[in-house]
């Protein structure tokens, strides 16, 4: 296996492939993924090579809720490197209750084009 090859776990459906994935030249794609059981695990190989993202679900401060932390979400993926970052920025938010599912608490969140939304309402305590 080349160093650059990178094992991956399949999360498109329940199947799960253990996966590996290698940039190769001599593959008309540029890529080889071996071990997919179909084409969309050889697709997701290749975005996790060369442009892994990931879904962030997290919670803020929430004031005066009727709890103390409201579940939140960003509304896309984001480059998987941009989670620190943007978890520095979250940590940093307070909301103020009632707050309605779906409000938008961060807009465009990092450059990234994705919002921070709520994940539930909440009312005020
Ligand atoms: S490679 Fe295909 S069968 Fe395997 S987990 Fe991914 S989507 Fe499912």
């Amino acid at each position: 296996m080349s160093s650059e090859a990178k094992e991956i776990i399949c999360i498109i459906c329940p199947v799960g492939c253990r996966m590996t994935a290698v940039r190769d030249k001599n593959s008309p794609s540029g890529f080889l993924v071996s071990e997919n059981q179909c084409k969309k695990g050889e697709a997701y190989g290749i975005e996790e090579l060369t442009n892994p993202t990931r879904v962030l679900t997290t919670t803020v401060k929430i004031n005066p809720g009727i709890y103390n932390r409201l579940p939140v979400r960003i509304n896309g993926s984001i480059p998987k490197n941009k989670i620190f970052p943007c978890m520095k920025v979250i940590n940093k938010v307070e909301v103020k209750a009632p707050i309605k599912i779906g409000s938008v608490i961060i807009e465009n969140i990092l450059n990234t084009g994705c919002d921070l939304i709520a994940s539930r309402s909440m009312k005020a305590s």
